[in-house]
């Protein structure tokens, strides 16, 4: 294992958000917000029923509004505006609360609610409001093709090559408050672990990837992540 701690890889998922008040993907009844996955967040189910796809992240878009970053997100601001080497957050979250922390070394590899995607020019643009209404891309003012800018179920996550170096190159890396279901994100461990890195998972329950971590800290996101981020700062 390496010895330096500079390089850091950060992943998070829809547990940090959890105390904020964002529902997370598998809440019980394995719904997210009360629909099967399958009905809101694939490119078949974009196709099949788009008003519903529109309406469903209308609501998630709209109820960003209503809930604000937690002390785990402005802790990784923190450790972003402090920590002197290299930093790279990772999220899976479609929210905007990392950037509202502050985060800025931030990539979303699942897309952004508050982004549209032109499937007639393919630009991606700054979207707050609904997309229900079909509104005209600012782009290219095509009607009818503006689509959440949200990578689904089947579709290939955004800035890949850059997190695999990024990842390739850590000390440490650490995944908090996802559950190791969604690839390949979970699968990110596996690639820190084999080039040396530390690995620590902080989640509320075990994950299906706990095992692969070297170690684990069971807890909420709100006190295990401020925590980890005074002690990481503390031993710089
Ligand atoms: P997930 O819902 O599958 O798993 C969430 C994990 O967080 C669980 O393991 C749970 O034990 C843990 N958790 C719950 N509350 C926590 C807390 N207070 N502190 C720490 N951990 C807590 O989510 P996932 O692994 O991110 O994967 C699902 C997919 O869902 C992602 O692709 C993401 O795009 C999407 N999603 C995003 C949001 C969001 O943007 N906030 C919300 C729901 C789903
Ligand atoms: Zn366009």
């Amino acid at each position: 294992m390496k010895d330096r701690l500079e390089r850091i890889v950060i992943l998070t998922g829809a547990g940090i958000s959890a105390e904020s008040g964002v529902a997370t993907f598998r809440g019980p009844g394995g719904l997210w917000e009360g629909h099967r996955v399958e009905d809101v967040a694939t490119p078949e189910a974009f196709r099949h029923d788009p008003a519903l796809v529109q309406r469903f992240y209308d609501l998630r878009r709209a109820a960003l509004g209503t809930v604000a970053p937690n002390p785990a997100h402005m802790a990784l601001a923190r450790l972003d505006a402090e920590w002197p080497g290299e930093l790279l957050l990772v999220t899976q979250n479609v929210d905007d609360l990392h950037e509202r922390a502050g985060s800025r070394r931030l990539l979303h590899m699942h897309g952004a609610l508050k982004s549209a995607w032109c499937l007639a020019c393919d630009g991606r643009f700054p979207h707050a409001g609904p997309l229900a209404g079909w509104p005209p891309c600012p782009g290219c003012g095509a009607r009818g093709r503006l689509r959440p800018d949200i990578v689904w179920f089947g579709e290939m996550p955004y800035h890949m090559p850059r997190i695999h170096d990024a990842l390739l190159m850590a000390d440490l890396f650490v995944s908090i408050g996802t559950s190791g279901n969604v690839y390949p994100a979970a699968g990110f461990v596996d690639i820190a672990r084999e080039s040396g890195a530390r690995t620590l998972e902080l989640n509320l329950d075990p994950s299906m990837t706990s095992d692969r971590f070297a170690e684990s800290r069971l807890g909420p996101a709100g006190s295990l992540v401020p925590e980890f981020v005074e002690d990481l700062l503390r031993r710089r």
